[in-house]
C-alpha cells in the first residue's frame, strides 16, 4: 500500500523528484557514472547548479542584485551565519516558536536583539500582532511558517526596516516580494529536497557592512563569489532540488502551487471545524498554517488520541503524531502531498468519529 506521508521534515517529495534522483544515482547525465562519484567541478554538475539557481530566481521572481546560494549546515547554521554577516548594532526578531527562539539566541552573540513580540507564554498558539519594529534596527527577522506550532505569516510584513526570513517550511507555497528582503533562507528538507542543503537568497548590497572578521566559510561573500563552489557543495540534494524545481515549473509555478496548497489546507481545516471530536490548536484562524495543520482531541475525547494514531496508521497514514511540545496531531501538507492524501485523512477522521 502506498503510504500517505504527513511527516513534518524530512518529508514527502514528488515521485518525479525521487525517480529522477534515483536514476542519477545509477547513471548521471549519461556519463556511465553515479552522481555520487563524480566531481562537483564537472561541467555536468555545473549545469545542474546553474539550472537550479536559475529556477529559484524564476519561480520566486528574484530581482537583479540578489544571489542564490546552496549551503550546508541546515537552516540552523543560518541562525548564526546571518547575524554574523548582517547584524551591525541591533536587529529586531519576532518570537513565534522554537526555531525563532533558536535564531534569537544565536543573534545575541553578535549584537543587540530587540524581541519585538513573543507568543511563548501561550505556547506559540498565535502570531503576535500590533508590535513595533524600531526604525534603527538593521533588519527584522521572522519565521514565515512555524512548523511545530502550525502558525504562518503569509504576507511579507510591512515594517520600517529590511526583512530577513526563515522560510524553511513554506518556501515555494506563496509569492514573495523578494525586493523587501535582505535575506531569505530555507533548509531543503520540507518543500524541496532531501536534508543536506539550505538555500540562501541574499541581497548583494546588504553584505560587507559589518566590522567584525568573518571566518571564510561563514562569510556569504565567499559563496557569492564562488557560486556556492568554494568547497564541495551537497551534490545529491542539489540534484534532487533541481528535479523539484523543474516539477514546480511544470505544474505552473508558485501561484498554481499556492492554489493547490490552499485547497488541501481548507479541506482539512473544514473537517476539523465540522468535527465534534477534533479541534485545532491555533487560536486565530487567520494565523493557521497551510503547511502544518495542528489539532488535538477535545477534552472529553482526549484518551482516544493514541487509538486514533493507531487507527490512521492501519489506513496508511504516516507522520501524523503531533510534535511533543504541542501533542495531539500534526498533518504536514507540503507541496508534494496530493489532495487525495488529505481526503484519505479526512475520511479516516470521519470514520473514527462515527465509531465513537
Ligand atoms: C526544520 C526547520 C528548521 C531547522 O532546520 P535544520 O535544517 O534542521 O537546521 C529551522 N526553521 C524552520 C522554520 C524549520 O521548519
Amino acid at each position: 500500500m502506498k503510504k500517505h506521508n504527513f511527516y513534518a521534515g524530512p518529508s514527502i517529495l514528488s515521485e518525479y523528484t525521487i525517480k529522477n534522483t534515483a536514476d542519477a544515482v545509477l547513471n548521471f547525465a549519461d556519463m556511465g557514472l553515479s552522481i555520487l562519484e563524480i566531481s562537483h567541478r564537472s561541467k555536468q554538475f555545473q549545469a545542474v547548479i546553474d539550472e537550479a539557481t536559475a529556477l529559484v530566481k524564476e519561480l520566486l521572481e528574484v530581482p537583479e542584485g540578489y544571489s542564490v546560494l546552496w549551503l550546508g549546515g541546515g537552516a540552523s547554521m543560518q541562525f548564526c551565519m546571518l547575524p554574523y554577516n548582517l547584524l551591525r548594532n541591533k536587529a529586531a526578531y519576532l518570537d513565534t516558536g522554537t526555531w525563532a527562539h533558536n535564531a534569537i539566541k544565536e543573534a545575541k552573540l553578535f549584537g543587540e536583539v530587540d524581541v519585538v513580540a513573543s507568543s511563548e507564554a501561550a505556547n506559540y498558539t498565535y502570531i503576535p500582532k500590533g508590535f513595533t519594529v524600531p526604525a534603527d534596527a538593521d533588519y527584522f527577522h521572522y519565521t514565515s511558517n512555524n512548523t511545530i506550532y502550525g502558525t504562518e505569516i503569509r504576507k511579507d510584513p510591512d515594517v520600517p526596516v529590511r526583512l530577513v526570513a526563515d522560510m524553511s517550511s513554506d518556501i515555494f507555497s506563496r509569492p514573495v516580494d523578494v525586493s523587501k528582503y535582505d535575506a531569505i533562507y530555507a533548509g531543503a528538507q520540507k518543500n524541496l529536497a532531501p536534508a543536506g542543503v539550505t538555500i540562501v537568497i541574499v541581497r548583494d548590497d546588504a553584505l560587507g557592512h559589518v566590522d567584525r572578521q568573518i571566518p571564510t566559510m561563514l562569510d556569504y561573500r565567499t559563496h557569492v563569489k564562488k557560486g556556492s563552489m568554494f568547497n564541495t557543495p551537497p551534490v545529491l540534494p542539489i540534484y534532487a532540488a533541481l528535479q523539484t524545481l523543474r516539477y514546480y515549473k511544470m505544474l505552473g509555478g508558485i501561484k498554481e502551487l499556492e492554489k493547490l496548497d490552499l485547497q488541501k489546507a481548507e479541506t482539512l481545516y473544514n473537517a476539523i471545524d465540522a468535527s465534534k471530536m477534533f479541534v485545532g490548536t491555533v487560536t486565530d484562524p487567520g494565523d493557521r498554517s497551510i503547511m502544518n495543520v495542528c489539532f488535538v482531541m477535545k477534552p472529553e475525547y482526549k484518551d482516544l488520541e493514541k487509538d486514533f494514531v493507531d487507527f490512521a496508521t492501519e489506513r496508511g497514514m504516516v507522520g501524523i503524531k503531533g510534535h511533543r511540545s504541542v501533542g495531539g496531531f500534526r498533518a504536514s501538507l507540503y507541496n508534494a502531498l496530493p489532495l487525495a492524501s488529505v481526503e484519505a485523512l479526512v475520511d479516516c477522521m470521519k470514520e473514527f468519529e462515527a465509531k465513537h
